[in-house]
């Protein structure tokens, strides 16, 4: 194949990879007229099974870094918990917020009025994750609080539980252009600082609303379809994938389904839906 590379070269970038994770680059680009390389490393389960220490690589020796295609997906491995004071929580999620500042680390940044952090219960059993905020949510700085929000707030209510009961975030914190879906970039960019807020919230139960969370969350993409119905982990946590609210007001008829994975997260919960639950959830 032309363009092959050596095992030991190919070792080798793919260790050069592992160091440039480390340091927090996930996405590599091809430039105009750079050669082509046939050896595209497709998947995180590659760069995880194969990539050294970045300590035994000899950088005088390495070859310079292979343009590949970029990575569209990454997402850390699960990481164990650890443990965390609930007394500790609103502290340590506003730290993450002060680690965020007015953050202008990807393109994002430009056209946002507010950082969406997230909203919540710093303790709560169940996390909601979305994509990334809409323009209500840009002039609010507070996820979910324009129209698919007050769906979910109505989901929240059909489970028998409060929105100021569960904690809310997106996998980017500003919002894309015409509320465009976010380019790997971005979210490779802000997702870990969702998964710090995970990590210190530790739900019982996390809910990804859509695609884009659910690829990001678990780190690869697959149909949604293949994903509900079903439980998933994520960064030490039961994660439970259904239909972003938005996708379920263009399409009602899917909130059964959405129902049903919900029913999913709270026997997960041990909640119970108050007697008219179905009917808050249609409206
Ligand atoms: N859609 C999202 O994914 N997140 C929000 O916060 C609002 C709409």
């Amino acid at each position: 194949m032309p363009g092959k590379l050596s095992p030991e070269t190919e070792q080798a970038v793919r260790a050069r990879i592992g160091y440039f994770r480390d340091l927090g680059v996930f996405d590599f680009y091809r430039r105009e007229g750079s050669p082509p390389v046939e050896n595209v490393i497709e998947t995180v389960t590659d760069l995880k099974s194969v990539a050294a220490p970045a300590a035994q690589v000899d950088l005088e020796t390495t070859p310079p870094m292979p343009r590949v295609r970029s990575l569209p997906v990454i997402n850390e491995p699960v990481k164990p918990v650890v443990p965390i004071n609930p007394k500790d929580r609103a502290a340590a999620l506003q730290a993450i917020r002060d680690d965020i500042g007015d953050c202008t680390r990807c393109a994002l940044s430009q056209a946002r009025h507010s950082i969406v952090f997230g909203d919540g219960d710093p303790n709560a059993r169940l996390m909601f994750v979305g994509e990334g905020p809409g323009a209500d949510e840009d002039a609010q700085g507070l996820p979910f609080v324009g129209r698919a929000g007050q769906l979910l707030n109505n989901m929240i209510v059909a489970m028998g539980l409060r929105r100021d009961q569960v904690y809310i975030a997106n996998i980017v914190k500003c919002r894309p252009p015409q509320n465009r879906v976010p380019e790997p970039i971005e979210a490779n960019t802000c997702a870990p600082f969702l998964f710090r807020q995970i990590d210190v919230i530790q739900p019982e139960v996390l809910v990804a609303l859509g695609a884009t969370a659910a690829t990001y969350l678990l780190g690869g993409k697959s149909p949604l379809a293949a994903l509900r119905g079903r439980i998933h982990q994520a960064r030490g946590t039961k994660l439970i994938v259904t239909y972003h609210p938005a996708y379920l007001l263009r399409d009602p008829r899917q909130k059964k389904e959405a129902w049903a994975d919900l029913q999913l997260a709270m026997a997960e919960l041990g909640v119970k839906a108050p007697a008219k639950a179905n009917s808050e959830t249609s409206s």
